[in-house]
């Protein structure tokens, strides 16, 4: 097969504040895996986790060095494709744009999207929530009346772990608490609280009717989700602490369910596995995304009837998606019924 790879910058229209900083702008990777005059497409972005982090440049030579080794294979080959990436030790991002690409690719070949070629019921996607970054009081309502009048909005997914501490926090839930009285919540603290301030939050949280809080504690913590589990009512998922099936089991006594992205899963094929594993255990899913444009989100949204909850709402921040694909209605991205991903270019494409 011959791989493409080309660099994008995307835009937010309103730049998102996480615990670990703000984000306004990200250089994604599109790759396009051909053979037999068809091409798959996948998409990598760059994220940071502490010392995990995968940066563009990084993402980009690791590319560079497999197209080489990997032109000696089909895109139906995506076993002896997993293989020989995991040996060559590359970022879970480069692995993630390959897979979806040759799933692409497959389902282009039969003609079939690829949520269908599954089997997988489309009448079962849920709504996915909407993210509300790190703000003042004031900004957080006016980014939740943005939300409201874009979409039809179920779930707000609220970003804390504020560098200010959890009085900023509960003044912020409470601001758009307030402007959306009828929304249901979660929360991401994104790894920004103490073991105290995460007990304490946790149960604050409970009480105001929030639906699940996720990753309360850093990525490295999680020995101490035990006490955190002991101590709270609420269900509490991980998202940095879990990258793939392997970190599974040990999380799964202390939490209830875990967040899939494809980032760093590495493709939609571990996405698979981390849903069969998490099911095992008795964990729930969401699938999440990080500055993914809608070629990643769309992938996503393939396998989203067997999530539990969905966050893949980075696209529809976007003022220059180059891609569309899945689209939003009635707060749920669907994917459509073109073949494999159903992702075409966009007006914003260059
Ligand atoms: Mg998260």
């Amino acid at each position: 097969m011959q791989i493409q790879v080309k660099v994008f910058t995307v835009n937010k229209r309103f730049p998102l504040t996480i615990s670990r900083g703000t984000t306004a702008q990200t250089t994604n990777i599109w790759v396009s895996v051909s053979q037999d005059a068809i091409a798959g497409w996948g998409e990598a972005s760059p994220f940071g986790v502490g010392n995990h982090g995968q940066s563009t440049d990084k993402i980009k030579d690791a590319l560079q060095q497999v197209t080489p080794i990997l032109q000696r294979f089909s895109p139906l080959q995506r076993q002896q494709v997993e293989e020989e990436l995991i040996k060559m030790q590359v970022p879970s991002a480069v692995r993630a744009a390959l897979d979806m690409a040759m799933h692409d690719w497959l389902g282009k070949r039969v003609g079939l999207p690829l949520w269908q070629l599954w089997g997988l019921d489309r009448d079962r996607i849920v709504p996915t929530s909407v993210t509300i970054g790190i703000n003042s009081p004031a900004g957080a309502r006016a980014r939740a009346r943005d939300w409201l009048q874009f979409t039809d909005v179920r779930l707000f997914k609220v970003k804390l772990g504020n560098p200010d501490g959890i009085e900023a926090d509960r003044q912020m839930l409470l601001a758009v608490k307030e402007e959306a009285p009828n929304v249901e919540f979660f929360v991401d603290a994104n790894g920004g609280w103490s073991l105290n301030d995460a007990m304490e939050m946790c149960n604050w949280l409970s009480d105001l009717g929030i639906k699940y809080v996720e990753q309360p504690l850093p990525r490295g913590e999680e020995q101490s989700l035990a006490e955190l589990k002991e101590h709270t009512p609420l269900p509490i998922f991980v998202d940095e602490s879990c990258f793939s099936c392997a970190d599974i089991p040990q999380l799964a006594n202390y939490v209830d369910g875990i967040n899939i992205k494809l980032m760093k899963s590495g493709g939609l094929t571990e996405a698979m596995r981390m849903v069969n594993t998490a099911k095992a255990y008795g964990l729930q899913v969401m699938f999440g995304c990080y500055s993914d444009s809608s070629l990643a989100n769309t992938a996503a949204a393939q396998l989203a009837p067997l999530a539990d909850y969905l966050d893949l709402d980075s696209h529809l921040n976007l003022i220059d998606d180059p891609f569309m694909g899945a689209s939003i209605q009635q707060g749920k991205i669907l994917p459509n019924d073109l073949p494999g991903l159903g992702v075409q270019h966009s007006a914003f494409a260059t």
